[in-house]
């Protein structure tokens, strides 16, 4: 057969060569071991909080090395794509500061390798693929979308092997060196009628046979060779994943494909496919997928459905942005919480990140070690990038608490200083939705008296300790001489002026000045629990802690 003359019936406005894209795409400038990696997510206007991984690896693989980050949409799967959706990627990752050196942004496509979308960039894959006809390397189908779809199934169903695997293996081969088999006579009649193609890479592989590649994380594997023909334009003359990731990734230069395991299986079309294309494999690394464990402790994959895979989830939950992405590096690298240990004020992005410390198998996805992790990194930060944060997060989640908080800047801050700083910070929070609850006392709007007051304690005595501690109140105090006047209260109404003392001999005291911390701590706070009481007393100021012990003594 004339390939020639059927590359140029059925791509008869195609002009330009793989060598026109050869120089419109040149080999980046770059120096020697720099990286170009890339995501490449569909825009579904969902972005999976396991996303993150492979999206850090690559992040972290061509920062490192001073190297290329880019992002590409693949938007060639139209029934799944939400509007907006690029946009919103785009901003989900600035969020958690993945920044893309290239690719889509909000503001357009950035870098000299675009279009960065897919759906832009039709003209260049019917270069290669009218190169492909001409190579006798792919052929049409004359098939509407609906019966390659049953021959997808037909496919599928084969690859499970069931008891007629060998039959419908055989039949599925069949089918396909027919679709082969065509004369030109044929194709012309076709195009002629107006009906539509769809492109099929031939597969010239033996599945007995094995090629060998090394994937960086899962080392070397044995696949079998490919045996089944591509898909690589569908009728409408949109290209598959398979045919658009081999030139996507060949022209804008990526040296490492980083993807989720699930291409793993495709693997051997791709290899195909670069070979029939001339082009140099790059470096694959396949992320395993994020596993949870259910119910019966077994593992499984975190599948969009559960609570936690939906990325931008975290941000409304109110996790930072830092705890998010050292979590993310925690499980990573695995000697990278070592090396917190010994960097306790480094930023994560000086962590010397490396492809050997990763590990081959799925990381597991646990809550309980995220929140641990985000009460070390807010613990770590001053009070103004907690004040920071919290006001960020209660802009869009909480508008009540936001512009109460930005009311007055400096006594918010003051409020979270409170146990900050010192070589054994308080480690009170999590998320930022913990903040509000944690200070809201702080705020007469917020406040309540939510617990009582010791129990078994005279309510005689709980009010004279109170009145008692007004009159001797002095905000010049320092902490020591503030607990002495506490002490005094307590001698004064039958209580021990130390635990210990009371501990001794407890048939001689109605209670301790622990206790009578507690009714001031109750009466002031709403509270059995806060900060620092000498502190909290200090930021609300007499005038306000007089008036809060005046409301508790009226209930007593
Ligand atoms: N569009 C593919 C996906 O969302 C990207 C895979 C890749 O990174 O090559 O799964």
């Amino acid at each position: 057969m004339d390939y020639s003359k059927l590359a140029d019936m059925l791509f008869p406005d195609v002009s330009m060569t793989p060598e026109d894209m050869e120089k419109r795409y040149p080999e980046r400038n770059l120096p020697e071991g720099a990286k170009v990696t890339r995501i490449a997510p569909s825009p579904t206007g969902f972005f999976h909080f396991g996303g993150l991984f492979p999206a850090t690896v690559a992040e972290r693989l061509a920062h490192q090395s001073g190297g290329v980050f880019y992002l590409r949409i693949e938007d060639t799967d139209s029934k799944r794509e939400v509007e907006g959706a690029a946009e919103f990627i785009t901003k989900i990752l600035g969020y958690y500061g993945l920044n893309f050196d290239e690719g889509v942004t909000a503001d357009g496509d950035k870098g000299d390798y675009g279009p960065y979308t897919q759906s832009q960039r039709v003209d260049i894959y019917h270069v290669y693929a009218k190169q492909l006809v001409r190579d006798g390397r792919a052929y049409p189908v004359f098939s509407t979308d609906e019966e390659l779809d049953e021959l997808k199934a037909l496919d599928k169903k084969a690859e499970i092997k069931s008891v007629d695997w060998e039959n419908e293996a055989q039949a599925r081969r069949e089918a396909m060196l027919k679709r082969r088999e065509f004369t030109m006579e044929q194709v012309e009649a076709e195009l002629a009628a107006g009906h539509r193609f769809a492109l099929f890479a031939a597969a010239d592989g033996d599945p007995e046979k094995k090629i060998k590649i090394t994937d960086l994380v899962k080392g070397t594997l044995e696949i079998p060779e490919n045996d089944e023909d591509v898909v690589l334009l569908k009728s409408d003359g949109i290209p598959t994943y398979h045919f658009a990731h081999a030139i996507d990734d060949h022209l804008m230069r990526t040296t490492h494909v980083i993807r989720g395991e699930e291409w793993l299986p495709s693997l051997p079309k791709h290899v195909m496919l670069f070979r029939y294309l001339g082009f140099r494999l790059p470096k694959y690394m396949h992320i395993a997928q994020l596993m949870r464990l259910d119910e019966n402790g077994n593992k499984k994959k975190l599948s969009k459905r559960d609570m936690g895979a939906n990325l931008d989830d975290y941000r409304r939950m109110g996790y930072s942005v830092d705890a998010v992405n050292e979590y993310v590096m925690t499980l990573l690298n695995s000697n990278y919480e070592e090396w917190r240990m010994q960097n306790p004020d480094k930023s994560r992005l000086e962590f010397p990140f490396s492809i050997k410390k990763m590990s081959a198998s799925g990381c597991l996805f646990d809550i309980e070690k995220l929140n641990d992790v985000s009460k070390n990194v807010i613990s770590k930060m001053t009070a103004a990038q907690v004040y920071d944060g919290v006001t960020e997060f209660a802009k869009t989640e909480d508008p009540d608490f936001y512009e109460t908080l930005r009311a007055d800047r400096a006594y918010a801050e003051s409020i979270l200083s409170i146990g900050r700083g010192g070589a054994k910070p308080r480690k009170d929070f999590a998320l930022w939705a913990d903040v509000k609850p944690y200070m809201s006392f702080f705020y007469d709007k917020y406040f309540t008296r939510q617990d009582e007051m010791p129990a078994g304690k005279d309510a005689a005595d709980i009010k004279s300790a109170l009145e008692k501690f007004v009159e001797t109140y002095d905000e010049n105090d320092d902490q020591t001489a503030w607990f002495e006047k506490c002490k005094d209260i307590a001698e004064q109404i039958g209580y021990a002026r130390e635990t210990k003392l009371y501990k001794k001999e407890p048939e001689k005291y109605k209670g301790h000045v622990g206790d009578v911390a507690a009714f001031i701590r109750v009466a002031v706070t709403g509270r059995q629990n806060s900060p620092d009481l000498y502190e909290v007393i200090k930021i609300l100021g007499k005038s306000k802690t007089t008036e809060r012990i005046a409301g508790q003594i009226k209930l007593l």
